[in-house]
């Protein structure tokens, strides 16, 4: 080879080596960057997001954004509502500025869900409107409860709920429905089956008809037997039946009866005795010829209980201990306190008194038992029970009233009204409502109250159990 070619190769060598050389090391310092994962990522709402990052590499090294000159990582992302979101990567290296963006869109996948008490619905024959009498509720983990959105449809056998939450998810739920048989022809009455009659009015005979089974009429005659005696105090039954088919037939009972007329009767209520002005009370009712009732308890003498009795009182039963904590603990306790004073009243009168007061009223909230059980223990043992609806505030907010005694008797005439029965609330364990008793009979005399004793025909006032 000639000197000069050498030459030339050796140049040529050094050239592409170093050439080669360079290439390697600018291949070597550049910096790629990426996002780990996708770019636009779908997640479902309340679940938990882990971010991947960002990938950079320079030359065969990884990096870390711990690793750049600065960074910035912003995210939006709000898990806990539906909606597109962005995290933004910015950082700097090398003097150069990055910026990668990834969409993430929470999305809710969930659907709703229907609820039903039941899985069939036997619907009568004649309930044509069975649907909308449904017992069903939607809750969307999104959107709350949404029940108001369900929609309801009558398909064949079966009813269909179907809801769609505001991101598109529907849940549909089927209820299988029994249709029941269709029911026999019938007599239909006009009016009520059991009519109330006030004695010397007139009975007007309402008639009736036959129908089919859902009570459309139909044709044919029908015969009515039975009268009405609206002079005389009574049950009547008439008896209703198809001229052309004596197998359908219908009763009537008419209840004539007198009317007892309890607008502006008063009847006073006496509490917690018998105690130190009873007497005083009963002297005061005496002189009036007016009957009132005692809510006694194991306090006071047998005598005054005896007293009450036999002046024509209504002797009722208050409570034995009158101890919230102890009588109200449960309902085996209320019992057997409600039993003890109820003893001592047949014990001294010879009768079971079955009126009863509740300590506190039925809407107390100190009782540890509810107050509708216990309502419903003494109902089922065949007691009465009463509330008020007249209160003349003596062991409320006349205690702590200058003049008491002008208190109870400005309660009670405020109380009082003329246009229904009045159930009235007092207590005769209290100085002053035995000193204001006279003034309100007078005054409730006066504007033409009568005065009753609690019987088997009054009507009770009950407070609603809060529960
Ligand atoms: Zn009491």
């Amino acid at each position: 080879m000639k000197k000069s070619i050498m030459l030339l190769v050796i140049i040529l060598f050094i050239f592409i080596n170093g050439f080669c050389i360079f290439y390697v090391t600018k291949q070597t310092n550049k910096v790629k960057v990426s996002l780990r994962g996708n770019d636009y990522v779908k997640i479902g709402f309340g679940s938990e997001y882990n971010d991947e990052g960002v990938f950079i590499k320079r030359g065969d090294k990884e990096l870390s954004l711990d690793d750049m000159d600065s960074y910035d990582v912003i995210s939006n992302v709000d898990l806990s509502n539906v909606g597109i979101y962005e995290i933004k990567y910015n950082f700097k290296y090398e003097g150069v500025d990055y910026n990668l963006v990834r969409k993430v869109e929470v999305v809710d996948y969930t659907a709703p869900q229907i609820t039903t008490n039941v899985n069939e619905v036997t619907i009568g024959y004649c309930d044509s409107k069975a649907v909308d009498n449904l017992d069903y509720k939607a809750v969307d983990d999104y959107d709350g409860d949404i029940t108001t959105k369900v929609v309801k449809e009558e398909k064949d056998d079966k009813f269909i709920l179907s809801v769609t939450d505001s991101n598109g998810n529907t849940t549909t739920k089927e209820l299988r429905k029994i249709q029941s048989e269709k029911p026999a022809d019938k007599i239909t009455l006009n009016g009520k089956s059991y009519m109330n009659v006030v004695v010397n009015t007139t009975y007007e005979e309402p008639g009736a008809y036959i129908s089919d089974g859902c009570g459309n009429k139909l044709e044919g005659e029908v015969e009515i037997k039975g009268s009405v005696d609206t002079t005389k105090v009574g049950k009547y039954d008439i008896t209703y039946t198809a001229k052309d088919n004596k197998e359908l037939k219908a009763v009537r009972t008419v209840n004539v009866y007198e009317k007892k007329a309890t607008d502006g009767v008063i009847y006073l209520t006496f509490d917690d005795g018998p105690g130190g002005y009873t007497s005083q009370i009963l002297d005061v009712l005496k002189k009036y010829n007016i009957k009132a009732t005692f809510f006694v308890t194991l306090g006071g003498s047998d005598a005054i209980i005896k007293r009450e009795f036999d002046e024509g009182h209504t002797v009722a039963l208050h409570t034995a201990t009158h101890n919230y904590k102890v009588m109200y603990a449960s309902l085996d306790a209320y019992l057997n306190d409600l039993q003890q004073v109820s003893d001592r009243v047949k014990r001294i009168t010879g009768t079971e008194s079955k009126y009863v007061r509740f300590p506190g009223g039925t809407s107390n909230r100190v009782s540890k038992v509810a107050m509708s059980e216990v309502a419903a223990a003494v109902t089922s043992r065949g007691y009465e029970y009463f509330d008020w609806n007249v209160c003349v505030e003596d062991a409320g907010s006349c205690v702590s009233a200058s003049d008491k005694r002008a208190c109870v008797v400005s309660k009670f005439k405020s109380g009082i009204s003329s246009k229904r029965s009045n159930i009235v609330l007092l207590h005769d364990i209290k100085s002053y409502t035995a000193a204001g008793l006279e003034e309100m009979i007078k005054y409730a005399l006066n504007n033409g109250y009568t005065f009753r004793a609690i019987d088997a025909n009054t009507s009770p006032v009950h407070f609603k159990a809060y529960r």
